[in-house]
């Protein structure tokens, strides 16, 4: 070990340096090139030094990486230099090492860019630093250097290289690189297997994925994971739990991430029961308290309508990461529980865990639904200032539907069209359907028709200006919307819900008369409609785009996706269960007052997911206050 006395700050040895050496003077690291020798590359000398040297240096380098003392990995720098070890092959692999673990990457960047001749080890472990920190630009130039002076390519640099493409979704290059591995049989590696299987997934190609998985001779855990990982990723969900029985049967063990990500496929489906036995199942195995099973169950409860198990999940574990704490500050807000999300989201301040890109969305869709219009002005600048995150396209929206929310509509277009977002769809839907509750019809009809240029096909969009023509009882505008669906061929996609009773899901298309269960349904419905018509219940024949008679109008309505599935729903369960209900669009105007008054009759808790949010209605009021 170094004396007492070499420990010193790297300062010491300014004076100390013999002239044309590289001098740690202001700096430990390489940036201080003499004159004549900046910005070369050196090749890594190996230099003769005495063993024993070199390893007491590579020794302590690698004590600092490990303890990430970034003060003494820099002292030890400047002691390599000086003792000119500092361009000793292992001596920078480990240099390397220790800045990228002290985090101080931009160091790591001067000692790969002043020595060359590193092993694959060290292009692999730039490259994954580099990608951690979304530090794209970088990952290309040590890519395309890698490929310059690596001679010997084995397994570790075509993973290294696949992980760059996957996470700058560069196919092509993809592809290529793929074609290199084939012409030297590494395909068939498990680890550039399950790689390739990585990048294709994240590239949106789950058939590539999935071959590139077939061709495995021996398929380990990772390449099981990495194949179901491409297909949650594409949302193929069902396929992916499908790859979860099947690694099952082929008597490979999952670990956690295995058990994570077959639940994010629940979590996509909503499919409650099944996430529940995967829960079980984990808990038998022992990965029940990982992290990152953790974060998924919160995700599956969250987005299968269970919050308050979300909540449970959360409260039991031991630690948690920004991803548990975004899950669960999303969640609440998704189901409108806008105290909650606030709460947790100070709790989360509290514990000091740093706010990203996602909790701020959470953040202002709470705020939003609170209708907190300063707060959310508040965090939408600290967020900019303070933490220094950019601010994107969910974040005003959701300022938008704040505004709009407070029934600032004038001042939500003000916004959109002054921060970029005139484009943005979402934004403009959401001032749209606050131009309805609000009564604003003027700007209402603006708005649709600024919507329908940038998107002539959105069909939600024809249903809410023909709902807003028809509240101001305006029947000529009704009849113009039809007539322009009619011309430009505007189908309005069918509504679908989903209901899982028992262990079946059992799908519902909208009108659908040849349902295996349509008598029992019909009867159901009659009997509904009928007791929520003696407390309010009028039918909505806005929403119906079908130019026929009333009657026929109010059936069209009865037989809407959701009202046929909560019939199903209350048939087949058991008294006061909480019937929980998918749906492939935004659920209508019509369904929604009709379940509020359904669940006052039937005293039910019905949860409906439909493709903006949930909607917990219980007691005849939804926690979506009606803003949805
Ligand atoms: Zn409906
Ligand atoms: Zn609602």
């Amino acid at each position: 070990m170094p004396s007492a006395a070499t420990w010193a700050s790297p300062t010491r040895y300014s004076t100390q340096c013999p002239p044309g050496t590289r001098s740690p003077a202001t700096s430990s690291c390489p940036d201080t090139l003499p004159p004549g020798n900046t910005g070369t590359r050196s090749r890594c000398s190996g230099r003769p030094t005495s063993a024993s040297t070199s390893t007491s240096c590579l020794t302590a380098v690698s004590a600092t990486a490990h303890v990430r003392s970034y003060d003494m990995g820099r002292q030890c720098h400047g002691h390599a230099v000086k003792s000119g070890l500092a361009e000793h092959h292992y001596v920078c692999n480990a240099l390397l090492h220790m800045y990228c673990q002290c985090a101080h990457v931009e160091d790591a960047v001067k000692v790969f860019e002043s020595v060359s001749g590193f092993n694959a080890f060290a292009f692999n472990s730039m490259i994954n630093r580099f990608l951690d920190k979304g530090m794209f630009d970088c990952s290309v130039s040590v890519v395309r250097s890698m490929v310059g002076e690596v001679e010997q390519w084995d397994h570790v640099p075509y993973v290294a290289v696949l992980g760059h493409c996957a996470s700058t979704k560069e196919l092509l290059l993809g592809r290529q690189v793929h074609a290199q591995a084939l012409k030297r049989r590494l395909e068939l590696s498990v680890y550039v297997g399950s790689a390739l299987v990585d990048m294709y997934g994240k590239c949106e190609c789950a058939c590539d994925a999935h071959s590139a998985f077939e061709v495995l001779p021996e398929k380990n855990v990772v390449s099981w994971t990495a194949v179901m990982t491409a297909y949650t990723q594409n949302e193929l969900f069902e396929e992916a739990l499908q790859f979860f029985l099947d690694l099952k049967m082929e008597g490979v063990q999952p670990n956690e991430f295995t058990y994570a990500v077959a639940l994010n496929s629940c979590a996509g489906l909503a499919a409650l029961k099944n996430g529940n036995a995967l829960s079980a199942s984990a808990m038998k195995t022992g990965h029940w308290g990982a992290l990152s099973v953790c974060n998924a169950l919160i995700n599956m409860y969250a987005k299968s309508g269970s919050i308050n198990d979300a909540w449970r999940v959360f409260l039991s574990m031991p630690w948690r990461d920004v991803v548990s704490w975004n899950s669960i500050i999303i969640g609440y807000a998704h189901h409108g529980l806008a105290r909650e999300a606030m709460s947790v989201f100070h709790d989360m301040l509290f514990a000091e865990e740093a706010p990203s890109y996602v909790t701020f969305v959470g953040v202002l869709s709470a705020c939003a639904q609170l209708g907190l219009v300063d707060e959310g002005l508040y965090y939408l600048n600290t967020m900019m200032k303070e933490m220094g995150i950019k601010p994107g396209r969910e974040h005003y929206t959701c300022m938008v539907g704040l505004l709009c929310r407070d029934g600032r509509l004038d001042e939500a277009e003000h916004f959109i069209l002054s921060n970029y977002i005139g484009t943005d769809v979402v934004a403009w839907k959401s001032l749209l359907g606050s131009c309805q509750v609000y009564k604003n019809y003027g700007l209402g009809h603006r708005v649709a028709e600024q919507i329908l240029q940038l998107k002539p096909n959105d069909v939600g969009t024809y249903v809410m200006l023909s709902n807003m023509y028809a509240k101001a009882n305006r029947w000529d505008g009704v009849v113009k919307v039809r007539k322009l669906m009619r011309e430009r061929g505007v189908r309005k996609e069918p509504g679908v819900s989903w209901i899982q009773v028992g262990s079946e899901v059992h799908v519902f298309t909208s009108d659908d008369k040849n349902h295996q269960w349509i008598n029992q349904i019909t009867r159901k419905l009659r009997e509904l409609i009928d007791q929520i018509k003696v407390i309010g219940y009028v039918p909505n024949f806005a929403v119906v785009l079908h130019d026929v008679e009333d009657e026929q109008k109010e059936e069209h309505l009865m037989y809407h996706s959701e009202k046929m599935a909560l019939a199903f729903g209350l048939i087949h369960s058991p008294e006061g269960a909480t019937i929980r209900i998918m749906k492939n669009l935004r659920i209508c105007d019509d369904c929604h007052v009709a379940m509020k008054l359904i669940s006052l009759v039937t005293r039910r808790r019905i949860v409906v997911r439909d493709t903006v949010r949930f909607h917990c209605i219980e007691d005849g009021v939804c926690s979506c206050d009606d803003h949805w």
